[in-house]
C-alpha cells in the first residue's frame, strides 16, 4: 500500500511531519504494511523548479493508493504560465475527487461555540459549482468584458449533482438518516433547481433516509442555534466550502476539522483550512485536522481493500484524540490550551502507543 505525502505551504509542513509520525507508529504497531512517498510541492518547489506541481509527482499521485496533502498557499501563487498551479485543486479535477466529506463534531468536555452540540457531516461537491477556476475545458470561467465588469460561471450537472447526493445518501444510510439538501434555489432558480431535482430523485430511492431541504442562508444562521438536528448535509461546491469552516470553528476549532476527497478509483486526504500563514513556522498549529483527515483515508481504504487493521488503525487515531481533548492540560493553542504542534504530536504518539498492539 503505498501513500504519497505531498507536505505544502505555511502550516503544511509541519501538520504534514505530525501526522506522518501517526501514520509510521501505526503502521509498526498494526503492521499496516504501508510506504510513504513524500514529494515536495507549493513554494518550496517553485523555488527550485518553475512550477509548483510538477508532472512527476502528478504521476505519483495518480499510481499511489492514496495521498495525504497538506494545505497550499494558492492565492499567493503566480498564474499557472508562471508556474502556479493550484495543486489542491488539480488533484480534485484530474483525479475525478468529486465528493469532498466534510465531518464537524463536539466532544466531551471540549467548549463548542454554537448553541447546541453537534455530529454532522457536510457532502461537498468538488469538481464544479462557484470554482470558476476549474470548470471549463478550455478557458476560465471567470472574465472582465470591460476593465469595470467581471462575470463569473457557476457550473451544474445533472451528472455531478446525482453523484454527490448519492454519496450523501449512502453514508446517512450509515448514520442517523438523515439528509438535508442546502440550495439557494429561490434565487438560482434554474442552476440550483436542476441541483435539487437531481437529489430529489436519489432521495426516493433511499425511503429510510428522512428528507429535508434548506436553504443556504438559513443553513448558516441554523448551525449556530441548532446544529444537532442535523446529520448529512449534501451542498453544491461553494456553500459547502463556506458552511463547513463555520461549522468546524463552532465545533471548538478549525483545527479539528479533517477531511477526506474521494471519487471511484482515487482517494485523498486534506484538512478543511487552508495554509494558516499567520501561524506557520512557529509550532503553533494544531495537527488534529490533516491526522484526523489521514484516520478518513484510512477508514475508506479499509473498504475498499477489505482491510480490517486500516480501520482499527482509524478507530485508535479518533480514541486517542477524543481522550486527549478531555484533558485541557493535552490541547493546543486554538482550543486554550498550553501544546505546541511538536508537544501534542507526542502526546498523541504516548496515548497511541498505551493501546495500540
Ligand atoms: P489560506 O490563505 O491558505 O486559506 P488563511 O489563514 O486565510 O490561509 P486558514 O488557513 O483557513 O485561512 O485559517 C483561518 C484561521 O484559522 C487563521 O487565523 C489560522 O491561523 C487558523 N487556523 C487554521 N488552521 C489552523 C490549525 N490547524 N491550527 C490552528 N489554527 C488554525
Amino acid at each position: 500500500m503505498r501513500l504519497v505525502v505531498l507536505p505544502g505551504d505555511g502550516i503544511g509542513p509541519e501538520i504534514s511531519a505530525a501526522t506522518c509520525e501517526i501514520l509510521q507508529l501505526l503502521n509498526e504497531r498494526m503492521s499496516l504494511g504501508v510506504s510513504f512517498e513524500t514529494h515536495e510541492i507549493g513554494l518550496a518547489r517553485l523555488r527550485r523548479e518553475n512550477t509548483t506541481f510538477p508532472a512527476s509527482v502528478a504521476e505519483a499521485c495518480r499510481a499511489a493508493d492514496g495521498i495525504v496533502l497538506g494545505p497550499v498557499s494558492h492565492a499567493t501563487y503566480p498564474s499557472r504560465a508562471a508556474g502556479g498551479i493550484n495543486v489542491s485543486g488539480e488533484l480534485r479535477i484530474t483525479l475525478d475527487l468529486y465528493a469532498n466529506i466534510r465531518p464537524s463534531r463536539t466532544r466531551e468536555g471540549l467548549p463548542h461555540w454554537g448553541r447546541t452540540p453537534m455530529d454532522l457531516v457536510i457532502v461537498r461537491e468538488n469538481t464544479e459549482g462557484f470554482y470558476a477556476d476549474r470548470n471549463m475545458y478550455w478557458g476560465v470561467g471567470e472574465f472582465m468584458p470591460t476593465p469595470d465588469l467581471a462575470l463569473a460561471v457557476r457550473k451544474i450537472s445533472a451528472q455531478g449533482s446525482r453523484r454527490i447526493a448519492k454519496s450523501g445518501f449512502e453514508l446517512a444510510m450509515s448514520r442517523r438518516k438523515k439528509v438535508t439538501a442546502v440550495h439557494k434555489a429561490n434565487v438560482m432558480k434554474v442552476s440550483d433547481a436542476l441541483f435539487l431535482r437531481e437529489v430529489r430523485d436519489v432521495a426516493k430511492k433511499y425511503p429510510d433516509v428522512m428528507y429535508e431541504e434548506q436553504l443556504v442562508d438559513s443553513m448558516a444562521a441554523l448551525l449556530v442555534r441548532e446544529a444537532s438536528r442535523f446529520d448529512v448535509i449534501i451542498t453544491t461546491n461553494m456553500f459547502g466550502d463556506i458552511l463547513s469552516d463555520e461549522a468546524a470553528e463552532l465545533s471548538g476549532s478549525l483545527g479539528l476539522a479533517g477531511s477526506i476527497n474521494t471519487g471511484e478509483v482515487h482517494g485523498m486526504a486534506q484538512a478543511q483550512h487552508g495554509s494558516a500563514p499567520d501561524i506557520a513556522g512557529q509550532d503553533r498549529a494544531n495537527p488534529i485536522s490533516l491526522i484526523l483527515s489521514a484516520a478518513m483515508l484510512l477508514n475508506w481504504l479499509s473498504r475498499k481493500h477489505h482491510k480490517e487493521n486500516f480501520g482499527l488503525a482509524a478507530k485508535a487515531i479518533e480514541q486517542a484524540i477524543d481522550a486527549l481533548l478531555k484533558d485541557s492540560g493535552k490541547r493546543t493553542c486554538d482550543l486554550g490550551g498550553p501544546l505546541g504542534t511538536k508537544a501534542f504530536t507526542a502526546a498523541l504518539s504516548n496515548e497511541i502507543s498505551r493501546h495500540a498492539r
